[in-house]
This record gives C-alpha cells, sequence and structure tokens, in this order.
C-alpha cells in the first residue's frame, strides 16, 4: 500500500467517503512534489520533450502577437506547469530574438520541477498560484497544465465519491458521469481577468473535447501505459480530458476573448511547422530521420495531432494569434 493510501484510507474511515475531486487533488498534489513524471523513466511524454519544434511554434504564434500589439515593453512571459522548462527555452529563444526582453514568470508547485526549470530558464520567477502572477501583459502558455487539475463528477445528479470497500478503495456509484472542473474555471478566470485588463494572450494546449459531453474521462498513467485509477494513489499520474467549451464560458465572463478550438496538428502546419523541419534537417542531415518522426508524432492524426486541443484566449485590444484567427 502507498503512503498516500494509507492516509487516504484514515482519512475515509474518520470523514466518510471523499469526492472524485479531493481525491485527484490529494493524488496529483503527491505525485508531482516527489518527482519528474516527465520522459522514457518517468509517466509520460509531453510535445516539448519530443522535439523544439514544438515550444518554437509557440513562441513564434506569441512573438507575432505581441509585434502586433505594438509590442508593449511590459509584458511578461508567463507559463503554467512548465515541467522540465523546455517549452519556455524553446520559446525563449524564439521571442528574444523577436526583440522581446521582457521577465519570465511561472506557476509551479513542484520543488523537483522547480529545479529543473532553474536549469533552463535561471532568470525566471516562481508562483504558487495562478493568481500570484503580475498583473502585466501576458503572453502565457499552458500544455499539458489544465489536465491535471481535479475535475468533480456527477452521476444522475449525485456527486461521485471514493470509499473504502472490501479492504480497498472503490467508486460509491458508477452510470452516465457528468464532469466539472471549478479549479480549472478559476485558473482561467484569473487568466482571463488579466489578460481582459492588462493585455495580452495565453494559448491553451492539452488533450480534450471543443464541446461539452457526458463521459468519464479520467485516467492514469503509469509508465507509459494506462493503469485502473484508484490504483497505487499517488504514484500514478492522473488525469481527466479539457472541456474546452467549459473554458471559453469561464473565459469570456472574465471579459476576454476566446478564439476557435483547434486541433493541435493543424495548429502547428498553419504556423508552418513543416519548414521549421525542414529548415532543421538541412543543418541537421544527421537528425532527419529523428525530425521526421517527432513531425509526424506531433501532428498526425494517429499520435498527438487530433487527441491535443489549441486554444487561445485574449485581450479584447490584442488581435487574435496567427493560426487561431
Ligand atoms: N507543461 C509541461 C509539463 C506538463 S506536466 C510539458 O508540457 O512538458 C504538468 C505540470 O503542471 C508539471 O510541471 C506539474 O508540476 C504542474 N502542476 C500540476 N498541478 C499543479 C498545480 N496545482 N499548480 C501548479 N503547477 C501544477
Amino acid at each position: 500500500m502507498t503512503p498516500l493510501e494509507r492516509a487516504l484510507r484514515e482519512r475515509i474511515q474518520a470523514e466518510g467517503p471523499i469526492t472524485v475531486e479531493s481525491f485527484m487533488q490529494a493524488c496529483n498534489d503527491f505525485y508531482y512534489v516527489t518527482r519528474d513524471p516527465l520522459g522514457a523513466r518517468g509517466d509520460f511524454t509531453t510535445a516539448p520533450e519530443i522535439s523544439q519544434m514544438f515550444g518554437e511554434m509557440a513562441g513564434a504564434c506569441l512573438a507575432d502577437s505581441w509585434k502586433r500589439a505594438g509590442a508593449p515593453a511590459d509584458a511578461v512571459y508567463a507559463e503554467l506547469g512548465p515541467g522540465r522548462g523546455t517549452l519556455a527555452a524553446d520559446a525563449l529563444r524564439v521571442l528574444r530574438s523577436a526583440g522581446f526582453a521582457g521577465e519570465v514568470h511561472f506557476v509551479e508547485t513542484s520543488p523537483v520541477l522547480r529545479d529543473m526549470q532553474k536549469q533552463a530558464v535561471p532568470t525566471a520567477h516562481w508562483h504558487e498560484r495562478v493568481d500570484d502572477l503580475p498583473a502585466q501583459p501576458l503572453l502565457l502558455v499552458a500544455n499539458e497544465f489544465l489536465d491535471a487539475l481535479p475535475i468533480r463528477q456527477h452521476s444522475g445528479g449525485i456527486e461521485r465519491r471514493v470509499m473504502v470497500a472490501a479492504g480497498g478503495l472503490a467508486f460509491d456509484r458508477d452510470g452516465e458521469i457528468i464532469e466539472s472542473s471549478p479549479a480549472r474555471d478559476e485558473a482561467i478566470a484569473s487568466i482571463a481577468l488579466c489578460l481582459s485588463t492588462k493585455g495580452g494572450t495565453a494559448l491553451i494546449i492539452d488533450y480534450g473535447h471543443a464541446k461539452s459531453a457526458a463521459g468519464d474521462t479520467l485516467q492514469a498513467l503509469h509508465a507509459h501505459r494506462f493503469a485502473p485509477v484508484l490504483d497505487k494513489p499517488g504514484e500514478q499520474d492522473l488525469t481527466a480530458h479539457v472541456d474546452f467549451e467549459a473554458l471559453t464560458r469561464a473565459a469570456s465572463e472574465a471579459g476576454a476573448v476566446v478564439t476557435r478550438v483547434l486541433a493541435q496538428g493543424e495548429w502547428l502546419v498553419r504556423l508552418g511547422i513543416h519548414a521549421r523541419a525542414q529548415a532543421l534537417s538541412r543543418a541537421n542531415p544527421d537528425r532527419a530521420g529523428e525530425i521526421d518522426g517527432a513531425l509526424h508524432r506531433l501532428t498526425s492524426s494517429d499520435e498527438m495531432g487530433t487527441l491535443f486541443k489549441v486554444m487561445a484566449i485574449h485581450s479584447p485590444d490584442w488581435p487574435a494569434p496567427a493560426g487561431l484567427e
């Protein structure tokens, strides 16, 4: 039994069943604070870890928006859950070469990952919460951040909970599941308020669906394989699909403009990832096969191209970012 499972069982025995939201929050808080989950030896691999092209495309998109908004000098680069800092380093290379000289602000709770981010971007400033970001124009990226925030699940109008039964953890009800996520809505509302009052653009990239729909999307990943959700609490990554329609609602209510939701593959192609791949291959002929493989993983619909979605939230005074107009 994992240490967290023992603690959760004691809590449930003392207080009664806990919500899926409390369970997911407890598991992921423990999980992220205690390890680097990324890469071949971890539990999952993300787009920026596949290729530098991903962060470069995000950086180029933000650099273009920033220039077309008049290149405000007080804008800052911000990232939510930057992992190893790889995306930020790749995006900032492009932003710096476009003349952006602003500060870098990261929202990250994991001390293990903060250390890695410090290696990648030594000048960054760190924050515990989205609300703590500076009230300045934002050039923000959140890649696979929202899927890690806790969700609530309801079945037949009753909130689904985790209980102790037959000596193990079990859900207290099944049936058609409706998911919601106050934690995501709050994070997005906070960003949208800053964008609508101070300016800026946020790129939200995650796996999920463009329209709200019923269904149980909570899943666990361990060593790159799906695992039962209630197994090994705190030792595997818990995620749930992001409902982009719900995010759109939260951002619009806070006064920001929301773009359409595009599949990641289409977005990267529109931004010119093929030309970037060709240039990289010409400069590194021995790596051409690897670059082509990464291009396929990022864009093709049998890999990350369709399941992952991209949406931007921006200030009413800023233009819609390239590729998402
Ligand atoms: N964006 C990175 C990492 C994705 S993993 C990439 O694409 O590679 C999720 C990231 O969000 C990790 O950095 C994790 O530590 C962070 N994170 C998860 N929950 C968080 C929370 N509640 N507050 C702040 N950061 C969180």
